[in-house]
């Protein structure tokens, strides 16, 4: 049996290990240079930075037990952040190398946009068509609406009030390389301030040995100011944050805007099956979402099959 998987997010790795693992043979694509799509690390110029998903729980024995396996290997570290009780996990080398290490035991290409779903193929924008028996979809839900649009797909009305059950809440990041780390206790901090919800240490995080910080705007501030001058958003953003580093402390920045960043509103289950159709859907907008979630989402999904 063919699967394709769209997505090297953590839901589409999740789903395709879980079948590679079942002896299936699974092929996953994804639109961007490397693996991991919110699970993202950014290199600027010598230094590192976290600027999707800064860190996670672990609450189910399923997702512990890859967290165990990655923990051997030195790819996971624990963290303790001072305004939260339970132990968290980081990327001890940054977040992305938990799926790059995923990756490296699977059939993954990249620099491949699915474009087109048709007659149990998928077209990218390269050109390239891929066959299916099966195929799983992984992006977040308003990116699979357009694909199925520009696939002239129809939906059941079923299909249509699982959709409009999905919201995401977008997140504007800042991130800035500094002359010295912050005195940011434990190296996070969880802001009450009305455009910076959160500031994260990378170096006192021990993931880059340039110092950098990522600093996440609250959601009503990233609605807000989404698709204003992106300089004037980062001017502003640092400004507001200036107790914790000054300017003098930076030396260069830059900004990410996440249009979709954490499924605030989910589907409870942890995927779905279009109607009448061999193609399903995962990720953070299914179960318990972030990304244990999108985890938990891939791992129940692939054991289907
Ligand atoms: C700013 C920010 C902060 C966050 N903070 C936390 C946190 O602290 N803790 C936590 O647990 N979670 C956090 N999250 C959420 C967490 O990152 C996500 O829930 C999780 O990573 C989602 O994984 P996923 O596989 O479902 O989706 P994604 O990681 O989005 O993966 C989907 C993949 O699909 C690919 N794709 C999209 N369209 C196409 C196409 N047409 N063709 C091919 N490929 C395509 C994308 O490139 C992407 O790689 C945060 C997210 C953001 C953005």
């Amino acid at each position: 049996m063919k699967i394709i998987i769209i997505g090297a997010g953590m839901a589409g790795l999740s789903a395709a290990r879980t079948l590679t693992q079942k002896g299936h043979e699974v092929i996953v694509l994804d639109k961007s240079r490397g693996v991991g799509g919110r699970m993202a690390t950014r290199t600027i110029e010598n230094a590192k930075a976290d600027h999707g998903a800064q860190y996670f729980s672990v609450k189910t024995t399923e997702f512990q037990s890859l967290i165990s396996e990655l923990q051997s290997d030195n790819i996971t570290a624990e963290w303790h952040i001072a305004q939260r009780e339970n132990v968290r996990y980081i990327g001890a080398k940054g977040m992305n190398t938990i799926p790059k290490k995923m990756a490296s035991l699977l059939s993954v290409f990249v620099n491949e946009k699915v474009v087109l779903i048709e007659n149990n193929t998928v077209k990218t924008e390269s050109g390239n068509i891929y066959p299916f028996d099966n195929l799983l979809i992984t992006m977040p839900i308003p990116q699979v609406i357009d694909l199925f649009q520009n696939s002239k797909m129809i939906l059941s009305e079923k299909d249509k009030s699982v959709f409009s059950e999905i919201e995401y809440k977008p997140c504007i990041a800042v991130m800035a390389v500094l002359k010295e780390p912050t005195k940011i206790v434990s190296g996070g901090i969880i802001l009450e301030n009305k455009s910076v919800a959160w500031i994260a240490d990378n170096f006192q995080k021990g993931i880059t040995e340039t110092p950098t910080v990522t600093i996440h705007a609250s959601s009503a501030y990233s609605v807000k100011r989404f698709d204003d001058d992106i300089h004037e958003v980062e001017k502003d953003m640092l400004s507001s944050v200036n107790q914790y580093i000054n300017s003098e402390n930076i030396v260069s920045s830059q900004t990410h805007r996440w249009r979709f960043s954490n499924a605030t509103k989910r589907y409870e289950a942890h995927f779905y099956q279009i109607e009448n159709r061999p193609i399903y859907l995962a990720g953070d907008g299914f179960g318990i979402g972030n990304v244990e979630g999108a985890f938990l989402s891939g791992y129940y999904l692939g054991n289907g099959f």
